[in-house]
């Protein structure tokens, strides 16, 4: 018998309904044996996350001494999860005893923890599978940041002998016993850490959509769905821009060699997106395009800039000193461009001009605004000719100007940045021109 460890996310937990699909999910293969889940989402597009309650009862709190207000709505909604599920399952002390201590916390993770935690202990009761605590698992050390080992190492323990589990993803305990969450959307990372503890063979994570799209859907119509990927390729388009899963939740299974399964909730038999270490690409030569917004040029002028050395050295330690951090740097003989988020600029561009005219002598620097970055990404691209060659003819043909290139020498990816305002039509036109 092989294990699974699924995660399911806030729309698959958000009301009786999704919750009994997750279970049927759950029951039509035995190898699905540790859950983790995340807090009940969004039943329908006007409707508020749990998460976003605590955090707001948290605020309550922090302005009144009590957090009444905001809590009665949270009491309400586990309520009607727990009546609706038919469930025998008093929550009255377990409300009390949070509502109180939200009222005496002076971080807001706590309370954000708890829409996991009562969400965990309603799945356990509703599948008989046991209720593990992740703050007896997960372990962050004394600068915040998660202590891998001693986290493994308690997954492993404290799951060895426990055929079946739920547990609450998001959190774990500080140094100092505090629960602390990770950054939103972590519950992935839970799932990830689980799975590498506890040796899955495969990690589901199960979501609201049949898998990683091509391109951003708000963008392209029906995007198709990527079949498999690569952690590298899933990395180029996550730090793009293109968020299914959380950045942080690769890692783990990676290190592992455990691959990922997106998958959805709402239409299972999908076979959704496989995320691997390597695959032999087919014949599609692009797996995904993924892109962002606001990025500033700063372009650097200086004849005869190619014969003096140590040049980009002084100029990138002026960034560093603003603590300025760049994602492209573009150059010529005479001329080097840093293609920098513009939103890292705000309030120091002034002080990093007169310090890079400080550090190296310069005949002009010149600030351009409102470009986009666009990555085409895909392992596809290093065995074919003539992927630059649709790459350009399309955003040609669609009128998009570009105003930089960079590709990458792994041939994993090739970056274009044109102007804000033609970014979407630059996506359209790029997708189509591979995918059509
Ligand atoms: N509930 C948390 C959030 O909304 C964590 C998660 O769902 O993964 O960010």
């Amino acid at each position: 018998m092989s294990c699974k460890v699924c995660k399911f996310g806030g729309t698959s937990m958000a009301s009786a309904i999704t919750v009994n699909q997750v279970f049927n999910i759950i029951e039509s293969d035995k190898d699905r044996k540790y859950i983790v889940v995340s807090a009940p989402g969004k039943r329908d597009k006007n409707d508020i996350k749990v998460t976003d309650m605590l955090y707001k009862a948290f605020d309550e709190a922090q302005e009144t001494g009590r957090c009444d207000n905001a809590f009665g709505k949270i009491r309400e909604r586990f309520r009607a999860l727990v009546d609706d599920l038919k469930l025998d399952f008093d929550l009255n002390e377990m409300l009390d005893s949070i509502e109180k201590q939200i009222n005496t916390s002076t971080t807001p993770d706590y309370a954000a923890s708890r829409g996991e935690y009562l969400s965990a202990r309603i799945f356990a009761i509703k599948t008989g599978y046991k209720f593990i605590d992740a703050q007896d698992l997960i372990k962050f050390d004394s600068r915040g940041m998660l202590d891998s080992e001693i986290t493994n190492d308690n997954v492993k323990r404290v799951l060895e002998g426990v055929d079946r589990a739920v547990i609450p993803g998001f959190y774990g305990i500080d140094v100092d016993g505090n629960i602390k969450t990770f950054s939103r959307g972590g519950s992935d990372v839970t799932g990830a850490i689980i799975a590498r503890g506890v040796g899955a063979d495969l990690y589901e994570n199960w979501t609201d959509v049949n898998g990683f799209m091509k391109a951003d859907p708000r963008i392209v119509e029906n995007p198709k769905i990527i079949d498999e990927l690569t952690y590298k390729e899933l990395r180029e388009l996550s730090y793009m821009g293109a968020n299914v899963l959380h950045p942080e939740s690769i890692f783990p299974v990676r290190q592992a060699g455990i691959p990922i399964n997106i998958k959805n909730t709402f239409n299972p038999s999908h076979k959704g997106t496989m995320i691997v270490e390597d695959y032999n690409p087919d014949n599609s030569v692009i797996t995904g395009i993924a892109g962002k917004k606001d990025f500033s040029v700063l372009l650097l002028e200086k004849s005869m800039m190619n014969s003096e050395i140590g040049f980009a050295r002084k100029v990138l330690s002026v960034l560093e000193h603003y603590g300025v951090s760049f994602e492209h740097v573009p150059s010529g003989i005479d001329t080097m461009s840093f293609v920098i988020a513009s939103s890292e600029l705000e309030g120091k561009l002034e002080n990093i001009i007169n310090g890079i005219r400080r550090s190296v002598s310069i005949d002009k620097i010149i600030v351009y605004n409102d470009m986009a970055l666009i990555a085409t990404v895909g392992h596809g691209m290093a065995r074919r000719k003539g992927t630059s060659a649709t790459l350009f003819n399309a955003l040609a043909n669609a009128g998009v100007n570009i105003r930089m290139i960079d590709q990458g020498s792994s041939e994993l990816n090739i970056i274009v940045g044109v102007d804000n305002s033609d970014y979407e039509k630059a996506i359209e036109a790029i997708y189509n021109g591979f995918e059509k």
